[in-house]
């Protein structure tokens, strides 16, 4: 898969993408990513990429040209990709969207600063996205949420065990994790995952992360549909839990 974004900061992306799960899937050729300088694509010779608004009022707006002219120049060594603007006004970005754009060979963000970006924009547009219902000062950090989050669903960037047991997947939040040593500040660590019995231990996973969504994202919980085994063990589990509590 290959992803493109475009910005007046391309530092900040490029830095981001050295990192972690993301640098490595780059570094192993799973991942494409590709950082484009909306500057290189205007024409002026002070390389303007803002203007004032038409109807007056506060700050900039992002010029439409040097969208369209990136946009060409893309087109034509890529063919037809996928172009996410990043904004406010879009449909708000979550793990299902992830998995459909990991779907898609080729995406490419477009980031807004100031006022936002010419409306015209919209015409070269597929989807607006926003990361949330708050207002940033550029869409780098919208792109980065978006590719991050994108890219863990591409085949051989995580493990697929870990994909599927994450928060979101299965409408649940993940289970609470521990490590060594196995007592903090004179908190221990439950009994069940030092034993050993590995369907013990999935059922009690299971039975934390229904606790967690349950009192955390009761909104999550409701859109469950599926309950597979483990979760009706995990059920039962937990009654058991709160009988023997209430005693
Ligand atoms: N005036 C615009 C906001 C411009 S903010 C409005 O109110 O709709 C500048 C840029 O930051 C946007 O063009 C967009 O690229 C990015 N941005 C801001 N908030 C965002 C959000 N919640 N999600 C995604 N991108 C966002």
């Amino acid at each position: 898969m290959r992803f493109a974004a475009l910005t007046i900061f391309p530092e900040i992306i490029e830095v981001y993408l050295k990192y972690g799960i993301l640098g490595r899937a780059i570094r192993n050729g799973i991942i494409e990513a590709e950082v484009f300088n909306l500057r290189d694509f205007t024409e002026d010779k002070h390389r303007t990429v803002d203007d004032y608004p038409f109807g007056g009022g506060p700050g900039m707006v992002m010029k439409a040209e040097p969208f369209f002219k990136f946009y060409d120049f893309y087109t034509e060594r890529y063919g037809k990709s996928y172009v996410v603007l990043t904004s406010p006004q879009g449909m708000v970005f979550d793990n299902k969207k992830a998995l459909e754009l990991s779907q898609k060979k080729n995406i490419v963000f477009f980031c807004g600063r100031y006022e936002g970006i010419d409306e015209r924009v919209l015409d070269i547009v597929d989807e607006e996205l926003s990361i949330g219902d708050f207002v940033l000062s550029g869409g780098e950090i919208a792109a980065l949420a978006i590719m991050d989050a994108t890219a863990r669903f591409v085949k051989g960037v995580v493990e697929e065990e870990s994909v599927k047991k994450e928060s979101f997947m299965n409408d649940l939040l993940d289970h609470p994790v521990y490590t060594r040593p196995r007592i903090v500040r004179g908190k221990g660590t439950p009994d069940v995952l030092l034993s050993g019995d590995h369907e013990k231990i999935e059922i009690w996973r299971r039975k934390e992360a229904m606790k967690k969504t349950i009192l955390k994202r009761p909104d999550l919980f409701m859109k469950k549909e599926n309950f597979d085994r483990v979760d009706k063990l995990a059920l039962i589990e937990l009654f058991k839990e709160l009988t023997e509590n209430a005693k």
